[in-house]
């Protein structure tokens, strides 16, 4: 077992970069971005142990695709710190961002030969250029541009963090708590991924698979007298409506299935538990909006939608076309990749006899093409 662990922070908001993917979540062939930069630094220390920071909403499907420990982030980077350095049994800690994409193998050895020089070994690339400070031209060579992975003393470091200032990285909080620091040299390929361009000026990432994933999803919902009918996100004339906790939408709840099951998401009942009283006689086109949100921001963009709606009663023929259209804007595709079947059940059955409507949804995903756009 090594005296390290490895620590990447993974749960930012991704505020500054202008795509629906979280770049945590922008894949690098099948790999979501936290995992491929994960198993790249671990290849330079095969022994650590990794604790990843995430947003909790997150945790459960970052833990079914690794065998590292995932804990959840706060509302800063130096919160989201604070709470892996919680799990840390090693005396020392490696911590980076998960954004610095392409960290050299050089680079972590660089920190590791070092790592008895000083509380907190941090790489640091000189500045070129001109640097002007509040109107006044300063001596370049007092100043350093710090990256991370940054190498500490764990207990060092978590006294340096028991602080209500925000620091931007971890070596300030030590010199400013009167730790040491020493520089090694950085690496101009450990740049950040902050603004959707920077990704493509990375070498080091393959472009996402070209692969397709299809999901289904099956849903049945018994009528209901009284209640208004809403069923493809559009309302139908019927004397009844569908009994459910939510609008009672057996469409879009099918295919919020067909969407889920496409990119491994689960299914409704994770996304949206019928135990949370803020899904009572919820609009199911809500459910959809934030359905398409997760999607997204999980790396993927919908391709297609086949809806099948199996109903004795009512004529769906007269709806199909508005269905088409409201689920397509929903979905942010054309209407020509969405479709809306209509079926009977030839009176067999509880569909047969009037009790209520099923429907089978297909849907088609791909990943985000951060390289093409
Ligand atoms: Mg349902």
């Amino acid at each position: 077992m090594s005296d390290l662990t490895l620590i990447l922070l993974a749960a930012g908001n991704s505020t500054r970069f202008k795509v629906p993917v979280k770049k945590q979540w922008l894949r690098i062939g099948h790999d979501p971005l936290w995992l491929f930069v994960t198993n790249r630094i671990k290849n330079s220390l095969p022994d650590a142990a990794v604790i990843l920071s995430a947003h909790p909403d997150e945790i459960p499907f970052m833990t079914s695709m690794c065998d590292f420990t995932v804990v959840a982030g706060g509302n800063t980077r130096q919160q989201s710190l604070k709470n892996a350095l919680k799990e840390v049994k090693t005396p020392y800690v490696m911590v980076t961002d998960i954004a610095r994409a392409c960290i050299d193998p050089d680079l972590i050895t660089r920190l590791l030969e070092h790592k008895e020089y000083a509380d907190t070994i941090v790489p640091a690339l000189d500045v070129h250029d001109t640097v002007i400070y509040k109107n006044e031209t300063i001596a370049r060579e007092q100043v350093k541009r710090i990256q991370t992975p940054q190498l500490s003393r764990t207990e060092v470091l978590r006294r340096a963090l028991e602080t209500d200032i925000e620091y931007t990285d971890e070596s300030s909080a030590v010199v400013a708590s009167g730790g040491t620091r020493y520089f090694v040299i950085g690496d101009t390929r450990a740049a950040k991924i902050t603004h959707s361009a920077d990704i493509g000026a990375l070498e080091c990432l393959a472009p996402p698979s070209p692969f397709l994933f299809t999901g289904n999803g099956f849903d049945v919902h018994p009528f209901e007298e009284g209640k208004p009918m809403v069923l493809g996100g559009v309302e139908i004339e019927s004397p009844y409506g569908f009994k459910a906790h939510s609008d009672g939408d057996v469409a879009i709840h099918a295919l919020i299935d067909a969407l889920l099951g496409a990119a491994c998401l689960g299914d409704i009942g994770m996304l949206f538990p019928d135990t949370d009283a803020s899904y009572k006689n919820i609009d199911s086109k809500q459910l959809l909006r934030r359905c398409v949100e997760k999607l997204h921001s999980f790396g993927f963009i919908i391709l297609h939608a086949d809806i099948t709606i199996i109903a004795q009663a009512p004529k769906i023929a007269p709806y199909k076309d508005t269905m088409r259209r409201t689920l397509a804007s929903l979905l942010h595709i054309p209407s020509a990749r969405v479709n809306v079947k209509a079926t009977t059940t030839e009176h067999l059955g509880f569909i047969g006899r009037k009790e209520g409507v099923g429907v089978i949804a297909t849907a088609s995903v791909h990943y985000f093409d951060w390289k093409n756009g």
